[in-house]
């Protein structure tokens, strides 16, 4: 919890700051939020990531500086790991022998660290590293602003999901009053992609269609897709959301093909439907309106499964 964190930086001095692979803006700016937090108190600290920073993230500040890492090559008086379901999530081997911080906003977080700090009512986990500097005494600087901002407007669709609550806007107001620009972080995040996202949006929304009810919607991206496209990572942000812009849309399931008959899958819905219960079903989690799972099979049977699978949370809701 929140109390332990803060003894832990009050007493100790060298950390480590890790999320995910494939990290997204609250990953990468919860993070660097913390590392220039930190940095503040006058403790070392660094950020590593296994893999790539995606573009819409590398102006933050304290970017440049992020550690690509398969493997630790350094003890720490504890690494913090940041909106991860498991220790395994940040694909850095040697983390599972280190001192942890599970820092986390997903109720289905196993409780996988030393300390676990998770707070499913927090919007992003960016919303807990202002907490925490709140908690610490710590000043909001341009800096931490900046990052947190980033990490709040990734995570609520630039304060419009479900998760945005008054405590949100009462955070962002604060981060701008500290120096963070709305107008060039929302650059930075939508108008900051290779033409190759065009380019597999135009094929991914090609394959985009709807149930007989009409209430579900699905949309797939193949191998070949991303090939074709020369996509990079990131080019997909946002998708799977796109059909959800229909007045009857209430689900969709985006599925990606990763490898032969495995594919990533991600569920998103709108107001009560709840996709975290039906991505539990096949393996996954994730939050009410928002969830994801990895699935192998047979394509066909797999959506057609998932499809029902969210019809019947939509009739559950309704009935
Ligand atoms: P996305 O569709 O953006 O990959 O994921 C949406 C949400 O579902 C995220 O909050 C993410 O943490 C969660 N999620 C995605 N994939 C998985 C998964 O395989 N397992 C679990 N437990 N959660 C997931
Ligand atoms: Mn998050």
């Amino acid at each position: 919890m929140l109390s332990q964190v803060v003894e832990l930086i009050e007493n100790k001095n060298r950390f480590a700051i890790t999320t995910h692979i494939k990290p997204d803006g609250d990953g990468v700016g919860s993070s660097l939020g913390l590392f220039w937090l930190l940095k503040s108190l006058g403790k070392e600290a660094e950020v590593i990531v296994n893999g790539d920073i995606p573009p819409a993230y590398t102006s933050l500040p304290g970017a440049d500086d992020i550690r690509d890492l398969k493997a630790l090559d350094a003890d720490y008086d504890a690494v913090f790991v940041i909106e991860c379901s498991d220790v395994a999530r940040p694909g850095i081997e040697g983390l599972d022998r280190q001192f942890t911080v599970n820092i986390d906003h997903h109720s289905t977080s196993e409780h996988f660290g030393s300390i676990n700090w998770i707070d499913s009512t927090a919007s992003a986990v960016g919303e807990m590293i202002y907490n925490l500097c709140k908690a610490i005494g710590g000043r909001i600087s341009k800096d931490i602003a900046e990052c947190v901002y980033m990490a709040l407007v990734t995570d609520t669709g630039s304060f419009h999901f479900s998760n945005t609550s008054e405590r949100t806007l009462k955070v962002a107001s604060e981060l701008v009053r500290a120096g963070a620009r709305p107008s060039k972080i929302g650059e930075a995040v939508y108008n900051n992609y290779p033409w190759s996202r065009i380019e597999l949006m135009r094929q991914v929304l090609g394959t985009v269609k709807r149930d007989a009810s009409g209430r579900v919607a699905s949309m797939r991206q193949t191998l070949e897709m991303r090939r074709v496209a020369e996509a990079v990572d990131g080019d997909n942000n946002g998708f799977v959301n796109i059909p959800l812009a229909a007045r009857e849309v209430l689900a969709v399931v985006y599925m990606r093909e990763v490898g032969p008959n495995k594919y990533r899958s991600s569920l998103r819905s709108k107001g009560d439907i709840n996709v975290a219960k039906v991505a539990e079903k096949f393996g996954g989690g994730g939050h009410r309106n928002a969830a994801g799972l990895s699935i192998e099979g047979d394509w066909d049977t797999i959506e057609r499964d998932l499809m029902d699978a969210l019809n019947e949370a939509i009739d559950a809701e309704q009935s």
